[in-house]
C-alpha cells in the first residue's frame, strides 16, 4: 500500500480491527518514510446483482442511489451514522444471499422499508410514500393504520424473498 502523503511504498500496518459488524477490516498504517499515519478499509469484493427496474430495464446496482434514498428519508432524524451503515450492510447481505444475478428494484425497496421501519418510523413513512407513490389519501392512511397496528411487532422482515 503506497503512502498517500509522500508516495513511498514503505508503509506498515500498525493496527487491524473489524469494523461494521465484521464486514470490514479497518487498518491503521504508518509510512516508514514520512511517518504519516492513515487508515484503510478492506472489504470482500462481491458482485452485486443487476437491478431490474419496474419498466423491465436492467441497470447495474447503484450504491449511491441506495444510500441516497436512505439518507434522504432519514434527513434530520435522530439516527446515528453507525445504525445507518449497519442497515446498509444488512441490505447488501440480503441482496447477496439471494444468490440471484438480477434482483427487482421492488425487492430492494422492500428491504429498505424493512430497515427504515426498524430505524425510524418517520423515515419509513417518508420513504414509503415516495417509493410506493400513493395514489390517494386512503391508501396512505391505510398504511399508517397498519403501521400503528404492527407497532408491537418489531420483527425483522426475514421472510422477504425475491419475487
Ligand atoms: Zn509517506
Amino acid at each position: 500500500m503506497r503512502c498517500p502523503f509522500c508516495g513511498a511504498d514503505d508503509t506498515r500496518v500498525v493496527d487491524s480491527r473489524l469494523a461494521n459488524e465484521g464486514g470490514q477490516v479497518r487498518r491503521r498504517r504508518r509510512c516508514g518514510v514520512c511517518d504519516e499515519r492513515f487508515t484503510t478499509f478492506e472489504v470482500a469484493e462481491l458482485t452485486m446483482p443487476r437491478v431490474i427496474k419496474s419498466n423491465n430495464a436492467r441497470e447495474p446496482f447503484n450504491e449511491q442511489k441506495l444510500r441516497g434514498g436512505i439518507m434522504r428519508a432519514l434527513e434530520k432524524r435522530p439516527v446515528t451514522i453507525e445504525a445507518i451503515e449497519a442497515a446498509l450492510n444488512r441490505i447488501h447481505k440480503h441482496i447477496l444471499i439471494s444468490g440471484e444475478r438480477e434482483v427487482s428494484s421492488a425487492f430492494i425497496g422492500e428491504l429498505v422499508m424493512g430497515e427504515l421501519r426498524q430505524l425510524d418510523e418517520v423515515a419509513y413513512v417518508r420513504f414509503a410514500s415516495v417509493y410506493r407513490r400513493f395514489n390517494d389519501v386512503e391508501e396512505f392512511r391505510s398504511m399508517i393504520d397498519r403501521l400503528e397496528q404492527d407497532e408491537r411487532d418489531s420483527s425483522i422482515p426475514s421472510t422477504l424473498s425475491p419475487p
